[in-house]
């Protein structure tokens, strides 16, 4: 059992806990986790964002969007975030993470983990089409595209579910802020 000590933000031991987003390209795990991690930030932890896109740029860009390539990126950024976490930063992590397996590894090498699945149907992802990816996969100029020509396996075990398509983004934080709350992640 964890002290309120323990959890305080900010000091020396302050437990770390990765927030796992998965779902959908456009879901909006990147538009959450922004203002989530400023939350956090506000209430004085310690918190580092990794997100898909930074780290296909800056970490993996040798990787591509295979199923090999797809689990190679899911696993240095387990690398990354498990040590985050061991070192007491609440990590929040927003990648599209399609497979099941992966992220159970990804769980089972961090430990402290809450996945949340993003949930949002494809045809509102491709409505909103934020990067114009979707036309794209559509007119078969990208292959391997999530939700188009590549599986995406809901979450079966997630810890919780937020619908972008139903809810605002404020209820949204709000919820992730409130299951770490209730869970004793956070004080
Ligand atoms: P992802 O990171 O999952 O690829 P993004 O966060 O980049 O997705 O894009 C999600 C898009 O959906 C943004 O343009 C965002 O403004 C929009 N959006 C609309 N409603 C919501 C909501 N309730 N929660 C999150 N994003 C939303």
């Amino acid at each position: 059992m964890v002290s309120d000590k323990t959890l305080s933000p900010g000091n020396n031991h302050q437990e770390g806990v990765a927030v796992w987003l998965t779902g959908l390209s456009g879901a909006g795990k990147t538009t959450i986790s922004i203002p989530l991690c400023e939350r956090l930030e506000s209430m004085g932890y310690r918190v580092q964002r990794l997100d898909g896109d930074v780290v296909r740029e800056k970490l993996t860009p040798d990787l591509g969007f295979t199923k090999e390539d797809r689990d190679k990126n899911i696993e240095r950024v387990t690398f990354i975030a498990e040590r985050l976490v061991r070192h007491g930063v609440i990590t929040v992590c927003a990648f599209i993470s399609p497979y099941r397996a992966e992220r159970q590894y990804a769980r089972g090498e961090i430990g402290r983990f809450v996945e949340v699945f993003v949930k949002c149907p494809l045809e509102v992802c491709e409505e909103r089409d934020v990067k114009g990816l979707y036309a794209k996969a559509r007119a078969g100029e990208i292959k391997n595209f999530t939700g188009i020509s590549d599986p995406y396996e809901e979450p079966e075990n997630a810890e919780m579910t937020v619908d972008t398509s139903q809810s605002t983004l404020e209820a949204e934080v709000d919820a992730i802020i409130g299951y770490l709350r209730e869970n004793g992640y956070i004080i």
